[in-house]
């Protein structure tokens, strides 16, 4: 059996997985402690000890927010600000004898569609992309997840929008990040509603793809745009990593309109104008995350 933990800025989520079936036979969910790294370093020892307590397990997957930077071996980026600058996987991995391992949300995404989710039937290669409140992606190439030397695989969310012109995508907008016209202003969640709100009053997104299911003609212009956005996004991984099949996740992959769209307008953003790259919804939801997480010492090779 295989442990995989799901960790976040609100919650600290633990699943016993069966590697033959993908099934979650176990489930533990703590909120993430507030104070300390310390006190976190304890609850999520308390998490897998508990775990480890209810079957014979042979390794343990960590999805964490921020990544590991391969030089230091310290937490980066990381939205539980204690945890930056910390070697959280060292301190894992000196407290059990089994293998530990450790990647990024987006990547567990990745990891878990290609395992047993919308990529299974990809045999080398996959790539996720995360269009919720933020933009993040994962890249999977010959079987392994890309971390990366500096823990950047598949970051594609602060790559600029390609081919942005103001005329089309509107005046320049910075990200929080520091860099101009970021892919995650415009294809995120968050994205798709603010360039909504450059045109028309303010709304939420579900309240457009509603509007857009009725047929206002405002609403359908601007999912075609949003789609033509993902497009070019996604057009410019393609020519760099051409995968196998494109997996969506977060809150906008809930849409089923973007599919055809996207796939429709992926061949004129690529090199080959014949690209026929399927792209899908993720299967696994909530789950993914811990089942990437759990995955990720298997498809190291540690196990
Ligand atoms: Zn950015």
């Amino acid at each position: 059996m295989l442990i995989g933990l799901d960790i976040g800025g609100t919650k600290v989520e633990g699943v016993i997985v069966s590697p033959h079936d993908a099934q979650v036979v176990h489930r533990l969910r703590i909120d993430t402690p507030k104070t300390s790294y310390i006190e976190f370093l304890a609850a999520v020892k308390e998490v897998i000890d508990a775990l480890m307590a209810k079957a014979e397990i042979q390794s343990i997957g960590v999805g964490c927010c921020g990544s590991i930077n391969r030089a230091t071996g310290k937490m980066q980026g990381a939205n539980i600000l204690y945890l930056n600058g910390e070697d959280f996987l060292d301190d894992l991995r000196s407290s059990y004898l089994i293998p530990v391992a450790l990647t990024n949300d987006a990547n567990c995404l990745a990891i878990s569609e290609f395992k047993s989710g919308a990529a299974k039937e990809a045999t080398d290669s996959c790539l996720a992309v995360i269009i919720g409140t933020g933009c993040g992606g994962g890249v999977v190439i010959h079987g392994d997840i890309v971390d990366g030397q500096h823990g950047l695989g598949g970051e594609i969310g602060h790559n600029p929008l390609p081919g942005f012109d103001p005329e089309i995508d509107g005046p320049a907008v910075k990200c929080y990040c520091g860099s101009f016209n970021c892919n995650e202003s415009f294809v995120s969640g968050t994205g798709f509603e603010r360039t909504w709100a450059i045109k028309h009053a303010p709304l939420s997104a579900k309240e457009i793809f509603a509007a857009y299911v009725a047929g206002d003609a405002n609403a359908v212009a601007h999912v075609d745009y949003y789609a033509d956005c993902l497009a070019r996004v996604l057009g410019t991984i393609v020519n760099i990593i051409d995968p196998e099949v494109i997996v969506l996740g977060g809150g906008v992959s809930n849409q089923d309109a973007i599919y055809p769209l996207v796939e429709q307008k992926l061949a004129a953003n690529t090199f080959s104008k014949s690209v026929t790259t399927p792209v899908r919804k993720a299967q696994h939801g909530d789950s993914s995350g811990v089942l990437g997480a759990a995955y990720l010492p298997m498809m190291k090779g540690l196990i």
